[in-house]
């Protein structure tokens, strides 16, 4: 794919659409924290709650205003009158209003038709413009709207004076190919800003969102990990990599705070990270098996597909059943301890030994302790090898 230097914006809605999974409930310190550390990254957009929940989540928002971040600060609200007017004086810049635009929704979820759909952006954009909002319209259910009425809406939201358009893909069951014409179509037919709302549903929200940004998409939605309804959301830290290391998009934001981030949200939301989780899961930089290791001992880009620099990682290396005797050697030079071959040869059995009984790579004090061992351990086995080696 051809470079492209044009810069997508980022719009985090981990504090609105990443708290809006089952369970999950930030306090008021937390998402202070969580803005302040996504602003340090510099996200140039946060969306920060629902101000028709209450007086409470607005306190919350005007809050998150005070902090006076260089981040711009955005609300959802559903396109009904009162909760817009639940957005004023709020201190923040824009509103995403959303509306169902699938004949599903509209017709049995609304209980309307499209003609409504059409009429409440063009009644509801204007009075958002006049309380001194700039204007995002999410288009709900996207995914399953008609194409033509689609792109007959988002003409609406630009004569309405809307600055951008939301693909909201509610259901995560959209695929790249299809996201890239649908974003390609839109993009032939209006002038204002385009983002993308991905869930992952299917496990596709950043390959969505990276088609959408290929398609003329200028913002995309993320949520810190991913977190989100369901299976969660177009994860940042994956958009961010994937828009700028595959295509050569500009997006100015720096991952290399990314794992504290991650780990904040972890905390804040208690939804546990698997270890396996891209850029920012524990391991997604550890190395055991004994071919890679010992390529990447020879050189890293042998085995590094991604920088781990980039998100403020190092690779580390670890020993376990795959482990051969160069990455066990290497590994407890680490630990200032120099191994004979044939040390290494009976470490590694007991190194195997060990993983199979615990499931987990062993740390360094466990190393040592079996270092200890074969030193020391006068059992006939080890007297025999000791002999067989002359140890
Ligand atoms: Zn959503």
């Amino acid at each position: 794919m051809a470079a492209s230097k044009r810069k997508i914006i980022i719009d985090d809605t981990t504090l609105r659409d990443g708290e809006q999974s089952a369970g999950v409930v930030f306090s008021l310190e937390e998402k202070l924290k969580i803005a302040q550390e996504l602003d340090a990254l510099g996200i140039p957009e946060l969306e920060t709650g629902i101000p028709s929940m209450g007086e409470a989540e607005r306190e919350s928002i005007r809050a998150l205003a005070s902090l006076k971040l260089d981040a711009r600060l955005l609300v959802w609200s559903r396109m009904h009158e009162s909760d817009l007017k639940a957005c004023s004086d709020l201190g923040i810049d824009m509103v995403d209003l959303s509306i169902p635009v699938s004949d599903q929704q509209i017709t049995y979820k609304l209980g309307k038709d499209r003609r409504h759909v059409i009429s409440s952006i063009m009644r509801l954009v204007p009075m958002a413009l006049d309380m001194g909002l700039e204007v995002c319209v999410g288009a709900e259910d996207a995914s399953r709207a008609d194409q033509t009425f689609l792109l007959k809406l988002a003409d609406a939201c630009q004569k309405a004076g809307a600055k951008r358009f939301r693909f909201a893909d509610t259901l995560g069951i959209m695929e790249p190919f299809g996201m890239l014409e649908q974003m390609r179509c839109l993009r032939t037919s209006v002038d204002i800003d385009l983002e993308m709302h991905a869930h992952d549903d299917l496990g596709l929200a950043t390959a969505n969102s990276l088609a959408a940004a290929l398609g003329g998409a200028t913002h995309i939605n993320t949520t810190v990990n991913g977190l989100g309804e369901r299976a969660g959301n177009a994860p940042l830290e994956e958009v961010v990599v994937g828009l700028e290391q595959l295509y050569g998009f500009s997006v100015d934001v720096s991952l290399k705070q990314i794992t504290k981030v991650s780990r904040c949200v972890e905390r804040a939301s208690g939804r546990r990270l698997s270890r396996q989780k891209s850029l920012v899961g524990k391991d997604v930089f550890t190395h055991e098996a004994g071919i890679h290791v010992d390529g990447m001992l020879k050189d890293k880009r042998n085995y590094q597909g991604v920088d781990p620099g980039l998100v403020g990682r190092q690779h580390r290396f670890v020993v376990g059943k795959h482990s051969g005797r160069k990455s066990l050697i290497e590994a407890y030079g680490r630990l200032g301890i120099i191994l004979e071959p044939e040390q290494a040869t009976w470490l590694i059995e007991k190194v195997r030994d060990k993983v199979a009984r615990t499931k987990r790579s062993p740390g360094k004090a466990e190393l040592k302790a079996l270092y200890h061992e074969l030193c020391h351990d006068k059992s006939p086995v080890i007297r025999r090898i000791l002999h067989e080696h002359a140890l």
